[in-house]
């Protein structure tokens, strides 16, 4: 084969070439809006060019080290995440409420030399970093002043698609958080998969996004809509009526929204119904489980046909996916895989077990991670040859519809009975006094463990303890009835909306003990 032939069939693909692209196409066009700050893709495709040449040129870092980013959503988020894997470094994203040791961790985990901080957590950055640091360098004048020293020609490195450009880290519910190496191949085929499923991520097309840009999935919502030449604005920490503010004023045709977000939006009343929705195309929920009765109230909402359900995890990305028209057909599913996604349910013998049975769900695709960073044995465990194992438990149905039941880990054995958490949770919050719920095992002399139930009420709402349980009784075996319903303020919660199951599980430990 000719040489031309092979180099032109052998580009990678990058992230950074989707909003490169734009640049040539719409150079004037808005990128990125952040608050009154505002990125046009010409400005930002410079911007990232910069980045990549301060980075290579500038702090001699080499293709291949991981760099840590230590910020809150922000306008800068994409162009040093573009830039940085532009030069072949990966960025080891902190979250902005991460502790001194969860900081310093990251970095020697990370091996990091160069660290962009935000103005406000500069001091604990500082404070926290191992003494390999050797440079922090803080957004506001002292970047700005190295951007505009660095080069605007293109990063001589030559980077391949198969290069890790972030690593998010696992929030390490069990044992040390794992940072999860992402490439830019795999992410960008999951953008452009989310452009053909969901449909609103169109040049014509504007995002709101407002979940944390250091999760895998924050960072990629970001992302699609400029890799396609839309526009995106970046809210820095979700607020409900400044979202539902951003989506009406900037026009948005699609939020990604966590089911926290939901419940915060219909605990508004009637404040919810003075926002204009109807130029939205698609909501889309993820990374916790979606309630059948939050649904409905959603549809209800946001008008028909705009709901998406999708599952995935930080490793694999998103996994399935549950269509608008299927949202009251298939009732708590998150849907049918993605394209190109196959997926497999293990029985504990790790053999396939027969349709319509619980088993733990394994994944194959092409937009999965590359491996856990530093973690040869926690990567070999994950992996059954192409697959990945999830630790979610999952059913598909005869039409080859996904049914979440719950974490592996999260199952209570009661009296010898399997209690899937989830199950009982829905079952509550089709109350209509009840906001929230997680349901977990509090240890027990009899059962060995006792199904046990948090409950947040709606704001003004009132019932009683009796009345839950008897809601549970009309539609759960008794084994399945908590035997414990605890009415309190707020639910443990990580960044991205997700109930911390396993904090009220030791909170129950800790009481249960002498
Ligand atoms: P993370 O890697 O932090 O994004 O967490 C992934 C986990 O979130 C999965 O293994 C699931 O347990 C959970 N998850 C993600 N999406 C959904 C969903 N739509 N419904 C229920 N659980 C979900």
């Amino acid at each position: 084969m000719p040489d031309t032939a092979r180099a032109g069939s052998s580009r990678s693909i990058l992230i950074a070439d989707g909003p490169r692209a734009a640049a040539a196409r719409t150079p004037d066009k808005l990128a990125i809006k952040e608050g009154e700050r505002q990125l046009t893709f010409r400005q930002l495709a410079e911007r990232i060019d910069r980045i990549a040449n301060l980075a290579h040129s500038g702090l001699g870092l080499r293709h291949g080290e991981r760099v840590a980013i230590l910020l809150p959503n922000r306008l800068e988020y994409l162009e040093l995440v573009c830039g940085l894997s532009s030069a072949g470094l990966a960025a080891a994203t902190i979250g902005p409420a991460a502790s001194g040791p969860e900081i310093r961790f990251i970095c020697e985990d990370s091996g990091a030399r160069v660290m962009f901080v935000d103005p406000a957590l500069a001091d604990a950055a500082r404070a926290a970093v191992p003494p390999t640091m050797e440079r922090v360098i803080v957004l506001g004048p002292e970047y700005e002043d190295l951007l505009a020293r660095a080069a605007t020609t293109q990063c001589p490195v030559s980077v391949d698609e198969r290069d890790i450009f972030s690593v998010p880290y696992t929030s390490g519910a069990t044992g040390r958080p794992k940072g999860v190496m992402l490439s830019h191949r795999g992410r960008v085929l999951s953008a452009y998969c989310m452009a053909v499923e969901h449909a609103c991520y169109t040049a014509d097309d504007r995002a709101i996004a407002t979940t944390p840009m250091f999760h895998g999935a924050g960072f990629l919502m970001a992302l699609t809509p400029i890799f396609f030449g839309g526009s995106v604005e970046i809210l820095p920490r979700f607020d409900i009526e400044r979202l539902l503010d951003a989506i009406t004023s900037f026009g948005a045709t699609s939020s990604y929204m966590v089911p926290t977000h939901f419940a915060a939006l219909f605990a508004l009343g009637e404040k919810a119904a003075r926002y204009d929705m109807r130029r939205v195309k698609a909501i889309i929920s993820g990374t916790a489980p979606l309630a059948q009765a939050m649904k409905e109230r959603i549809i209800a909402y946001f008008g028909e046909g705009k709901l998406w359900e999708r599952y995935g995890t930080t490793e694999t990305s998103i996994a399935t996916c549950l269509r608008p028209a299927d949202q009251l057909r298939k009732l708590a599913c998150v849907g049918l895989p993605l394209p190109a996604t196959h997926l497999r349910v293990l029985g504990d013998d790790g053999a396939e077990v027969p349709q319509g049975e619980v088993g733990e769900l394994a994944v194959a695709s092409p937009y999965m991670f590359s491996g856990y960073l530093n973690l040869p044995e926690a990567t070999a465990k994950a992996w059954k040859g192409d697959w990945f194992v999830t630790g979610d438990l999952a059913r598909v149905d005869e039409e080859g519809y996904v049914y979440l039941v719950d974490r592996k880990n999260d199952m209570i054995i009661s009296g010898g009975e399997n209690v899937y958490p989830r199950e009982v949770e829905e079952v509550l919050l089709a109350h209509p006094a009840v906001a929230e719920c997680a349901v977990t095992a509090a240890p027990h002399p009899y059962w060995g463990e006792a199904v046990t139930a948090f409950v947040v009420l709606h704001a003004g709402q009132d019932v009683t303890v009796e009345a839950l349980e008897e809601a549970c009784r009309a539609r759960l075996s008794r084994y399945k009835v908590p035997k414990d319903i605890r009415i309190i303020p707020a639910l443990p919660r990580n960044s991205m909306g997700k109930v911390l199951r396993r904090a009220l599980r030791d909170q129950l430990r800790a009481e249960a003990k002498p």
